[in-house]
């Protein structure tokens, strides 16, 4: 019995399917759950789609003349927490501060030389426009996009009055047209096995906050022919018989222009037919129906429920969570996909990690011995202070001895801290690590998401009922810290 117990409470997810909550959360306070649909509740198999729409991005450019077409997308070039310098024509990665710990110039990555001498001086600031934040993997594509045609600008290729910012504005534009223009999204309608990765778990997690009581809602910034089709496509076959995904949710609304559904008194339509045709709405929202537009107050006022009682769901940094959670006090997760990806990375390596720890600690302690010596010397020179049990040429020697171990566990920290700063993406390393300290993701994430999780799925294991609580001082725990100052660090030059 004992045994069939403990099988029986054997829920915990694997490491790469938690929960890390970086504010307190119960979840039975929670009493409506909004859902994000695109990269939240439906996953796209990154390569497939971004590469289609990097592709039509493309043909756009090419018709107007650019010489593009040798261009190839690369998923692996930028990702997603990066930063756009669109007046150099670079991608940084920052730490939590907004200090450029990484960058790279086109296609090719900044030497340190050349970093410290763009970036010493240059904090990331997300409120100025020069730089534009990656919140999604919708932007792979439009990072990798940037980083080649700074390139063919650098050679002379292609023209830009405006520079580096001109660019960075033409890709936005045809990547606008082409999320709104409708082909790719035939494309994608019309064979969603090829793009749209399958999570047969999700479907359950939803039915048990719903039969908790939840309220669920779902509020994507897609249109709703879309919306039907990826929904069908990625619910209703694990569904139970006769249920459809629609029976799911409270409130749905499509095109709903977040963020500024969040912050808006935008109108409410109610869609009225399979074509999309749209009508006003007399009584506001209502179950069973769905809806285009309108705004968080509407949604608000119709839950009769308080910011701190709804839960929403996002993968977008800004445009779900850091909003909803500044304009409204909303509770909020982040859906990080790569996160599966990082802390296995960061599992395998952790040998390696724990071997790098002690390194590092050795380190600190002949440096702690080194400054000490120095110090004496110092004294001995001016005479001054307490009596020295050591000569100065005792002093020098020694001094000389801890210099010489300094370099030498140097060299066996390089290497391996060089692996850590590789892990996931051998640009870029980990998502939430930036150097020796977090990302400015990561930074985002603890300030605007009070949990964050790599699925939606995940929050079958812990339940509706849950409470989440957040580790003092150890969210984002699983990141340690690279620990060799290095490149950017601004640790002065050692000796004496
Ligand atoms: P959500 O994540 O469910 O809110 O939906 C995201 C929607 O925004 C999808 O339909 C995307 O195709 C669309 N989208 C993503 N990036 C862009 C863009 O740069 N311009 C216009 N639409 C976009
Ligand atoms: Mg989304």
């Amino acid at each position: 019995m004992k045994s069939k117990n403990k099988e029986f409470f054997q829920q915990s997810p694997a490491p790469v399917r938690q929960v890390f909550c970086s504010r307190t959360l119960n979840l039975r306070a929670i009493r409506a759950i909004g859902y994000d649909m695109d990269y939240t509740l439906v996953h796209y198999n990154v390569a497939e789609w971004e590469r289609r729409a990097y592709e039509h991005a493309k043909e756009h450019l090419l018709q107007g003349g650019w010489p593009v077409e040798s261009l190839e997308f690369d998923p692996q070039l930028v990702a997603r927490g990066l930063v756009v310098d669109t007046e150099l024509g670079n991608v940084v990665k920052a730490n939590r501060f907004g200090y450029v710990k990484r960058a790279m110039h086109g296609t090719r990555t900044l030497d340190f030389d050349k970093q410290r001498e763009v970036y010493s001086r240059l904090v990331v600031e997300l409120s100025d426009r020069r730089w534009v934040f990656l919140n999604t993997l919708f932007s792979l594509s439009e990072g990798c996009l940037f980083l080649q045609l700074v390139d063919l600008f650098d050679q002379g290729k292609i023209s830009s009055p405006l520079g580096y910012l001109g660019l960075f504005k033409r890709i936005r534009q045809v990547l606008d047209s082409t999320h709104m223009e409708g082909r790719l999204k035939a494309e994608i309608m019309a064979d969603p096995a090829r793009f749209v990765c399958p999570d047969p778990e999700m479907p359950l997690a939803l039915m048990d906050q719903k039969h908790a009581g939840k309220k669920l809602m779902l509020i994507t910034n897609s249109e709703w022919e879309y919306t039907r089709a990826m929904m069908c496509h990625a619910f209703d076959p694990y569904l139970p018989e006769g249920t459809k995904w629609t029976d799911l949710f409270d409130v749905i609304i499509v095109s709903a222009r977040k963020p500024d559904f969040f912050l808006s008194q935008s109108p409410l339509f109610e869609v009225v037919n399979e074509e999309g045709l749209l009508r006003p709405t007399a009584q506001g929202l209502t179950r069973g129906g769905i809806f285009w537009g309108g705004n968080a107050s509407l949604v608000e006022a119709h839950l009769k429920l308080s910011g701190e009682e709804i839960l929403f769901v996002g993968d977008h940094m800004w445009g779900d969570v850091k909003v909803s959670k500044s304009a409204l006090r909303w509770r909020t997760a982040l859906i990080l996909r790569e996160l599966e990806e990082d802390v296995a990375a960061l599992g395998k390596f952790s040998p390696v990690q724990t071997k790098l720890d002690s390194l590092m600690a050795e380190k600190t302690r002949l440096e702690g011995q080194l400054t000490w010596l120095r110090l004496c010397l110092q004294r001995l020179r001016h005479r001054y202070g307490p009596p020295c049990p050591m000569s100065r040429r005792e002093l020098d020697e020694l001094s000389d001895e801890v210099r010489a171990r300094l370099l030498s566990l140097d060299e066996q920290l390089a290497p391996l801290a060089q692996q850590a700063g590789e892990l996931s993406n051998p640009l870029w390393g980990p998502l939430l690590r930036a150097g020796n300290d977090k990302s400015l993701l990561a930074r985002q994430v603890e300030s605007s998401a009070d949990i964050y999780t790599s699925r939606v799925s995940n929050l079958l294991y812990c339940t509706p009922f849950a409470f989440l609580r957040s580790q003092q001082g150890s969210e984002l725990s699983f990141i340690k810290a690279d620990p060799l100052p290095r490149e950017t660090d601004d640790s002065q030059p050692e000796g004496v």
